[in-house]
């Protein structure tokens, strides 16, 4: 069975519906827009254009009366699904439409974090926080890292560069057996491969050119085929690229472009799934750890130092939420401004570090926070999907685990909810009679 012709293809059905999900397109275009602006660059400085904002409210108050008049309709299963995605879609947008570009809206940021990422969420990170503090799995996984020392970890030399680049091909071929092994592909993977520019710091996958970069820290410089590595290959090949290849016969909104793939829409699903590729993964890297050599590449280890990956970044959003938190109360002078996220930050966590330390955190744009923001919720979020797939087919069995990492990686959702309903309604449906799951 083709995975991506067969199992993948839908459509909607309503056609108020299809309409919908096309404004919801031109919406998240408009939007990605105004963030493009807000960040500036070449050969534009940062602005923000009234124009862009109006066209953006425009577009919201639109879909808001389709919405509204789709609501007493009935659907089919799928198409319930996606009008639960674009109601979602809009609901984000219009919030942060008002917390961001409406001078005269008293919006406050946990509100924003709950329409975003359920209720809940600003309280939630914070207890997150303190659940991290007391860590054994962090305390270890950070002293794995700590010990390897930094001339080992510094690839940016030239030379060393250019040794990687040699290495490239070995793990493009260990990934597409992972795919074949498993049984989630069948068809060779055709992509390019390239180390991350210099100084980047992290890798991607960019589905215009078909390129995934990976950062050069990952891999090891005695030639050994390092876990972490193929880890991270995991998550942009089999994460990033399959989830865009299953979805290219979806609705549009459901395989967004570079202008309107932003980082609170389809972006907290879309890393919740590369990561939860990574775990899929692991279980084929633990099966052949005999690939991977030396004391701090066993696979293994891996958990701990995704855990260790997730944790830094909570670090700061919960430091970003609080001082966000702090721009909202009208009695702010400036010293309380500057030192009041760090004092809570000190009494959350008990230390007074926090609290001295000038410099311990990097003052971010609101975008840098959302971005950081998907990994974490949409870690979560996905885990919450599996739970509800674990109720209806048996993980035990691997060929179903591969089928469940089929249908994880169909569509670009935004709303967990939706996905929820797509994929334990008419997907499962289908996957059972094409004869997926057993
Ligand atoms: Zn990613």
């Amino acid at each position: 069975m083709k995975v991506d012709k067969e199992l993948c293809a839908w459509e909607t059905k309503n056609v108020s519906l299809k309409r919908l999900d096309g404004d919801r397109v031109r919406l998240n275009r408009t939007y990605g827009l105004l963030e493009h602006q807000a960040l500036g660059g070449s050969p534009y400085p940062t602005f923000i254009s009234g124009e862009t904002i109006k066209e953006a409210n425009v577009l919201v108050s639109r879909l808001e009366r389709g919405l509204n008049k789709l609501e007493s309709v009935s659907l089919n299963d799928f198409d319930a699904a996606v009008l639960v995605d674009v109601g979602e879609n809009v609901r984000r947008i219009h919030a942060s439409m008002n917390y961001l570009y409406n001078p005269k809206e008293v919006a406050k940021i946990a509100n924003l974090l709950s329409v975003i990422y359920g209720n809940g969420a600003y309280t939630q990170l914070q207890a997150m926080l303190k659940g991290v503090i007391h860590s054994r799995v962090l305390h270890r996984a950070s002293a794995d890292d700590f010990a390897r020392t930094w001339i080992q970890r510094e690839p940016e030399f030239e030379s060393v560069r250019a040794a990687l680049l040699g290495q490239l091909e070995k793990y493009k071929e260990l990934v597409q057996k992972i795919c074949v092994d498993t049984g989630l592909l069948e068809d060779k993977l055709e992509y390019d491969l390239a180390l991350s520019p210099p100084l980047f710091g992290f890798s991607f996958w960019d589905d215009t050119t078909r390129l995934a970069a990976m950062n050069p820290k990952l891999f090891s410089q005695d030639g050994n085929v390092s876990a972490t590595a193929l880890n991270h290959f995991n998550h942009e090949i089999i994460g990033h690229n399959l989830n865009f290849r299953f979805s290219r016969n979806m609705p549009r909104g459901l395989l967004p472009d570079e202008q309107g793939y932003l980082t609170q829409i389809q972006g907290v699903l879309g890393e919740g799934v590369a990561l939860y590729t990574m775990d899929f993964a692991l279980g084929w890297m633990k099966r052949n750890r005999n690939l991977f050599k030396g004391k701090f590449n066993d696979p293994e280890r891996i958990p701990g130092a995704e855990e260790l990956y997730i944790s830094r970044k909570l670090w700061q959003i919960v430091y970003d939420v609080l001082a966000f938190h702090d721009t909202e109360n009208e009695d702010n002078t400036n010293y309380r401004r500057e030192h009041r996220p760090k004092l809570v930050f000190a009494e959350l966590t008990g230390n007074p570090r926090f609290f001295r330390d000038f410099y311990l955190f990097d003052d971010r744009t609101f975008s840098e926070t959302l971005a950081d923001l998907q990994y974490v919720m949409g870690r979560i979020q996905t885990k919450n999907i599996v739970s509800a797939l674990r109720k209806e087919i048996d993980f035990r069995k691997p060929k179903n685990r591969t089928a469940a990492m089929k249908m994880l990686l169909q569509g670009f959702w935004t709303s967990p909810q939706a996905k929820k309903m797509f994929v334990t309604g008419p997907l499962l449906a289908r996957m059972k009679a094409a004869g997926e799951i057993v």
